[in-house]
């Protein structure tokens, strides 16, 4: 039920879904974080090589779409039902 604002969460679908985004952030900032220390070993410095980057990239874009919709769900349901924190 998500009758009342000032309730914690108690919506099922809610916490699912805050759930998903939060998984979907954190491989986010796994992969960035990796992906930064592979280069910072490889390079010294953060720079970009595009035969390296390739893969990467299109990985860092399915992560950030993943995302994106998560979020985008979250805030989708937050609207229907007003069960916001
Ligand atoms: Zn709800």
């Amino acid at each position: 039920m998500c009758s009342f604002s000032t309730l914690a969460i108690s919506c099922p679908e809610h916490a699912r879904l805050e759930d998903e985004y939060l998984q979907a952030r954190d491989r986010m900032r796994n992969f960035l974080t990796g992906s930064r220390e592979a280069a910072g070993l490889r390079l010294g410095k953060v720079r970009r090589v595009s035969r390296f980057a390739a893969g990467k990239d299109k990985e860092e874009q399915r992560l950030a779409d993943q995302m994106a919709m998560a979020i985008a769900r979250l805030k989708e349901h937050i609207a229907a039902h007003g069960c916001e924190r």
